[in-house]
């Protein structure tokens, strides 16, 4: 088993596009519409601190965990800690707490700050809880799936391990989503792709 915990404390790492747009349009509210999902979300309506810029492509969906601290994590309470980075704000597009609840992060249209150089064409997702030493609740995996095959469906993902997964995938510096979360990843792709097939 992969022993990713206990982990030196990881440089702050800036948020890729505060302050330089990199060519991308900034988003703005009312104008730039959002797809909207089936599957019922919380909405938390925050206020980001600096300017949020259009995705332009969406490929990619990682799925994170809080991982510190452990337990049932709120999406206002990552998004103080990520302004707390000076960032502008939750990096995650969405927050699935223990008892299944899905709530909003940045919105779904936005360029996230969740897996570093890769932040362009991908939604991150965050599971609260730490997948070192908890298990996710069937809750958050039941809503994990619906999520995903809804962002599948939105963006004509074809849902492979290719296109859903975990951040360590991505960037090699990290043990998230936790080793608990990352060994359902695969049990979650097969019900995303038999679903879509129904
Ligand atoms: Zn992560």
């Amino acid at each position: 088993m992969r022993t990713a915990w206990p982990r030196p404390p990881q440089p702050k790492k800036p948020e890729e596009f505060n302050g330089w747009s990199g060519g991308l349009q900034p988003y703005v509210p009312g104008r730039d519409r959002v797809p909207v999902e089936e599957c019922e979300i919380e909405e938390t309506d925050f206020f980001f601190a600096g300017m949020l810029f259009v995705r332009p492509t969406t490929e990619v969906i990682v799925i994170h965990h809080v991982g510190v601290p452990d337990g049932d994590t709120s999406a206002e309470r990552i998004h103080s800690a990520h302004i707390y980075n000076d960032w502008a704000g939750i990096g995650y597009h969405y927050v699935i707490r223990q008892d299944g609840t899905i709530q909003r992060g940045r919105p779904l249209i936005t360029v996230g700050a969740h897996s570093y150089m890769h932040n362009i064409y991908s939604v991150g997702i965050c599971l609260s809880g730490n997948f070192e030493v908890e298990m996710p609740t069937d809750a958050q995996i039941e809503s994990l799936i619906e999520l995903l095959s809804s962002l599948c469906r939105i963006y004509s993902i074809a849902p492979s391990d290719h296109t859903i997964v975990g951040h360590l995938d991505m960037n090699r510096d990290t043990g998230c989503p936790g080793y608990n979360l990352y060994m359902e990843l695969p049990y979650v792709i097969d019900e995303v792709k038999n679903r879509r097939n129904n």
